[in-house]
């Protein structure tokens, strides 16, 4: 029997709250009711966010929580040179490009297209260095103008040439679950690499998970979507495939979305407030452990 595998992947921009308590429980339970492992990463690749305070509240949170997990913990920002890796072997292959545009060139084509294709991260990139020719492309990189790396999502597509599909054991945003097929479309040409940061979100997601064993990917239903495009990388790069079970997101009084910058219901005031692991549990529907 394959022992299941899962993780809490915070970023530490700011203190957990109730949303980020749930995340880490769910994926907890998860793997200790199947005698499973339960591991803890730390998503700092935001090198101008990431505060070490944020990191140590995190622990501490968790700890308070009674949770353990295994050491030593995966910290990101260690690892970019397995995500380079990983950008080294897309590029090999043809289907990742550099892209010059700047974020005001990229609103000004948005706003110029009535119709601009919307994404879950809002308009979808017009595809503009895409269509650069080679020489130009080699003349922007040896002068070192400062560049992203995207996929080719339609290059990467042909390449990989099987429809995938991914397995969704919670509820996607709209309750979706069980055996899904990909949409690769729905980003667009998506991000591998930033200016300022050499791994994006969705490379450093799928390298971490099948360089840490994760067999079931556990998250809010709002990244859902990812998976679509998480599934391309992991078939170009030929990683092992987890299960998904995405769940519900712990919403305030009036039906938003906990934030980071709701100070009332961060774990720290919380607990300053009198506030046990068993009462957190209780306010999240959560059955005792
Ligand atoms: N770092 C992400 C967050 O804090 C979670 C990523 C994941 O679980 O895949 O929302």
């Amino acid at each position: 029997m394959v022992t299941t595998v899962t993780r809490f992947a915070p970023s530490p921009t700011g203190y957990l709250h109730l949303g980020h308590a749930f995340a880490a429980l769910y994926a907890a339970d998860l793997a200790f009711e199947s005698g499973g492992r339960f591991l803890v990463r730390i998503e700092d690749t935001d090198r101008t966010r990431a505060r070490p305070e944020y990191e140590a509240a995190i622990f501490e949170d968790l700890g308070w929580l009674g949770l353990t997990w295994e050491a030593p913990v995966r910290r990101q920002s260690e690892h970019f040179g397995d995500y380079a890796k990983a950008l080294d072997a897309l590029k090999a292959l043809g289907c990742a490009y550099p892209c010059f545009c700047t974020r005001k060139e990229i609103e000004a084509e948005f706003a110029a297209s009535v119709n601009a294709p919307h994404g879950p991260d809002g308009p979808i990139y017009p595809g503009t260095c895409r269509a650069l020719s080679k020489a130009e492309r080699e003349q922007r990189l040896a002068h070192g103008d400062k560049h992203a790396w995207r996929l080719d999502v339609a290059k990467a597509v042909v390449m990989v040439g099987a429809r995938l599909s991914f397995e969704e054991l919670g509820n996607g945003a709209n309750g979706e679950r069980g055996t899904i097929a990909v949409n690769t479309d729905l980003f667009g040409d998506f991000v591998l690499a930033r200016k300022d940061a050499p791994s994006s979100y969705h490379l450093a997601v799928v390298v971490d998970d099948a360089l840490q064993g994760v067999t079931l990917v556990t998250r809010g239903n709002d990244l859902f979507a990812a998976v679509h495009v998480h599934r391309l990388l992991q078939e170009l790069l030929k990683l092992p495939v987890p299960a998904y079970s995405h769940h519900r997101l712990i919403l305030d009084a009036s039906g938003k979305r906990l934030a980071k910058r709701d100070q009332a219901t961060t774990l720290k005031h919380l607990r300053a407030d009198g506030w046990t692991s068993a009462r957190v549990r209780e306010a999240l529907g959560l059955t005792s452990r």
